[in-house]
């Protein structure tokens, strides 16, 4: 008998049989087959800023081969000076940063490095949704502890709720500020409660900061890498994207002590062996630019704007935002639409509204699913005519 193959019993390997397509892929899907208004995936649908596209064709013309493994020498002294301008510590170019395939693969990356089958990981909930498929991927264990929004609608993390969840097994925290989706950003105090835990447990930290030049009101970014004790249990994470409107390039990086870059790397020259070259170069200049160039603060103002004209608008159409501290997304409470569920809420938008927006839902555990029931997230990282058009479609639908 002539063999089939695949077998038509198992074609997926059991680490990614479990998955579904993500959710930002089913959104944008919907709006394009409904001709909706995406306010789900968060890509900017404007132009980056014009010294960033100079910069990239600058280097269109240039080297077009293989990068180092760890990344171009450019690009990671850009990072150095950068990260040793705002941490006020020395970072090695050299054996402390690595140029990663968007901080995407960094997460991906950082978890096969350094977790072994049967480790225990600390997701906070909701979740970028590429940890938990990161961390199941390398046979790693998920624990999750949620944010919770207090009565003013700031989202907080319960510390001895945190204290339960980890464990002589627990190998990371996954730690995320500006936190996608609350747009909650950690202080500085609050990152220390956090520390000193990780600290007394011995658990290592992947700190995803890819919305570090996002923060609002005044605030200012703090990444836990810089409190005493940290930087040798951190790997901190960004990318080019959001910074610069730029997220097709999925160029990212880890900043984090040789020990840990050695680890990561091992595995890195598996995947992809190196990243492309030219959108390297063009990072590298964005980033040397934007030290002096006054771009992180038109950044900010810019999307201050978008933030407040969103939250408005929300209000307006009978929706309660929970006001984002950072990051391009904000959390609206639907309850007073009186829909079952986020998804219920989501499909009567995209079909009816013509507006879509992210269920939440799919950023928690199944224990703690039923605490985004009447959550949506909307991205307001749009032109402002397009936002002004969602607002006008939300509130004519109440
Ligand atoms: N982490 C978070 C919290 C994100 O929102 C995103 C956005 N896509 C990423 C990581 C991935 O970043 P990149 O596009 O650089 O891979
Ligand atoms: N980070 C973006 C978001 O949260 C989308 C990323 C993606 O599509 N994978 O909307």
């Amino acid at each position: 008998m002539p063999q089939t193959f695949p077998s038509p019993h198992k074609i997926k390997a059991e680490r990614v049989a479990g998955f579904g397509t993500t959710v930002f892929t089913v959104w944008s899907q919907l709006a394009r087959e409904h001709q909706a208004i995406n306010l789900g995936q968060g890509f900017p649908d404007f132009a980056p800023p014009a010294f960033v596209m100079v910069g990239l064709k600058n280097q269109l013309d240039g080297y077009q081969q293989y990068s180092f493994l760890a990344g171009m020498p450019t690009l990671r002294e850009a990072l150095a000076e950068q990260y040793q301008r705002d941490w006020g510590r020395a970072v090695d170019p050299a054996t402390e940063v690595t140029v990663t395939v968007g901080a995407t693969e960094g997460i991906y990356a950082t978890i096969q490095a350094l977790i072994d089958p049967g480790d225990e990981v600390v997701l906070m909930e909701p979740f970028y949704d590429s940890y938990p498929a990161s961390v199941t991927m390398a046979g790693g264990v998920c624990r999750y502890v949620p944010l919770r929004p207090d009565d003013e609608g700031s989202w907080y993390l319960d510390m001895d709720e945190f204290r339960s969840v980890v464990s002589p097994n627990t190998r990371m925290l996954v730690l995320n500020t500006p936190n996608n989706p609350t747009g909650k950003c950690f202080t500085r105090e609050e990152l220390q409660a956090i520390a000193d835990v990780c600290i007394e447990n011995d658990v290592l930290v992947l700190a995803d900061e890819v919305y570090d030049h996002l923060l609002f009101d005044g605030r200012e970014h703090c990444s836990i890498a810089t409190l005493d004790g940290m930087w040798e249990r951190t790997i901190t994470l960004s990318s080019v994207g959001k910074t610069f409107s730029v997220t097709g390039w999925k160029i990212g990086w880890a900043i984090t002590s040789p020990a840990l870059t050695d680890a990561l790397q091992m595995g890195l020259q598996w995947v992809r062996f190196s990243v492309a070259t030219p959108l390297q170069l063009a990072s590298a200049e964005a980033i040397q630019a934007s030290a002096t160039n006054g771009y992180y603060d038109e950044l900010t103002a810019s999307y201050q704007g978008k933030r407040d004209f969103l939250v408005d608008a929300l209000k307006a159409a009978g929706l309660r935002p929970l006001i984002p501290e950072g990051t391009y997304f904000v959390i609206a409470d639907t309850s007073d639409w009186g829909f079952e569920n986020d998804e219920s809420f989501c499909r009567h938008l995209v079909t009816e509204v013509g507006v879509v927006a992210i269920p939440p839902s799919h950023f928690y555990s199944p224990e703690h699913r039923h605490l985004a029931h009447h959550l949506a997230r909307f991205a307001f990282c749009k032109k402002d005519e397009v936002l002004e058009e969602a607002a006008s479609r939300l509130r004519n639908a109440r």
